[in-house]
């Protein structure tokens, strides 16, 4: 009873890790369609995406 319990939770953590991995895919940049990694804030209301440089609206990586 209680090995096939660890075995079968052991599966299911695996399994959703590889999900995570595999369908995590990063924000695209709306002007030019872009990966955007981080999002500068240089006032309340300028914000710009890198490594493309364009500039998004506020809390676009929010
Ligand atoms: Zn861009």
């Amino acid at each position: 009873m209680e090995t096939a319990e660890s075995d079968s939770r052991t599966d299911a953590d695996s399994s959703s890790a590889a999900d995570a991995a595999t369908t995590w895919s990063p924000p695209r940049c709306p002007r030019c369609d872009a990966p955007v990694r981080t999002v500068t804030a240089l006032g309340p209301t300028d914000h710009y995406a890198h490594p493309c440089g364009c500039r998004v609206y506020a809390g676009f990586l929010e």
